[in-house]
């Protein structure tokens, strides 16, 4: 299979880029490197099968051609992460809602699969825990810039299904949960890379607000897992996934995890959502996936534990922190 990915050089696109060529299909990405970065695909670079071009999925023509010579397209562009949301309303908005309309129209000319990547986050505020695909959205009002995101990623589902219902495209619309594993930075604001990446240098733990308010972690390379069998069966077509674990957190439990994961001397600390957040930022007490339609359709449920999440994660942060010790290293070798 021939499978085209936008964004393919971001946390999860990396690793589904990967699992697709371990596999033994082609791969071709694109990205514009505002949040991926090429690191996430060094590896990848040179194996058979393996393509990419750094662009916008914004670009018509580029866009076209990679939908056109692929099987099936992945859409993973967006911006993501909370503290960009708050701090560039405007870019999100534009890049999620433009970027799906480019690729969904491209995919109308020869009615290629798309599979569009939505958020926990469209169900907003709800409180009817575990969150159901079929259940209510409950978004905050337009003042709060954080809304913005999920309103975004709302439409690019409403726009998928109305492709496939007007243009007769096939679409398959996956809500990741909190997806975490190697390779995502803390730099967007994501809680576990950020919490190892504190517990790996000693540095204090910092849990914004009571750190009461929970989330279900899950691994990505469940994920994946989820996406490509979403991918190979014609039933996931016209339907929405949840894709997430069921294990549920507090965020206060998690930073004493990963302290204790890695072994680490840090002080977990409150932080008032006043002193990290913008002015229009709400948080959400709590997050948890159903999950039994992505089971009922595919067999399949993420099962990786916590703790070996935590475990891959605090590795990965201590690889690069070893990595940034030794250029460091190195930078003063040369001076
Ligand atoms: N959070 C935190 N410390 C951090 C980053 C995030 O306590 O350094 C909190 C954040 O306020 C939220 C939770 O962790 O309650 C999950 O945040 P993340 O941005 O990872 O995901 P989301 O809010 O989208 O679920």
């Amino acid at each position: 299979m021939n499978v085209f990915i936008t964004g393919g050089c971001g946390f999860i696109g990396s690793h589904l880029a990967e699992r697709l060529l371990d596999r033994g299909d082609r791969v071709h990405l694109l990205d514009d490197l505002s949040t991926g970065s090429m690191q996430n695909i060094a590896h990848l670079v040179g194996r058979p099968g393996f393509g990419y071009r750094i662009g916008s999925a914004l670009d018509v023509p580029l866009v076209t051609e990679l939908v056109d010579s692929a099987d099936v397209t992945v859409h993973l562009a967006a911006a993501v992460g909370v503290k960009l949301i708050v701090e560039r309303p405007v870019h999100t908005i534009e890049t999620n809602v433009r970027a799906t309309e480019v690729v969904l129209g491209a995919a109308a000319r020869k009615k290629k699969l798309v599979v569009v990547a939505s958020t926990s986050e469209v169900y907003g505020k709800s409180t009817s825990i575990p969150f159901r695909e079929d259940q209510d959205l409950q978004l905050g009002p337009t003042s709060h810039s954080r809304w913005a995101y999920a309103c975004s990623k709302a439409l690019d589902e409403w726009l998928a299904l109305a492709y496939l219902r007007e243009k007769g495209v096939p679409v398959i619309v996956t809500r990741f949960f909190n997806t975490v594993g190697p390779r995502q930075t803390g730099q967007y604001g994501m809680v576990l890379p950020n919490f190892a990446a504190q517990a790996v240098r000693h540095e204090p733990i910092t849990v914004y607000g009571s750190g009461e308010q929970s989330r279900c972690f899950g691994h990505v390379c469940d994920a994946v897992e989820g996406l490509l069998r979403l991918m190979a069966i014609d039933a996931a077509v016209g339907e929405v996934f949840n894709i997430g674990a069921t294990h549920e957190i507090s965020i206060r439990a998690l930073a004493e995890q990963v302290r204790t994961a890695a072994d680490s001397r840090s002080d977990i600390v409150l932080l008032p959502y006043g002193e990290v957040y913008a002015a229009g930022f709400e948080d959400m007490m709590r997050r948890v996936p159903d999950v039994s339609k992505l089971q009922r359709v595919t067999g399949f449920r993420p099962q990786t534990s916590l703790e070996v999440i935590i475990r891959d994660v605090v590795e990965d942060q201590r690889t690069r922190l070893a990595a940034a010790a030794g250029s460091t290293h190195l930078a003063s070798a040369r001076t």
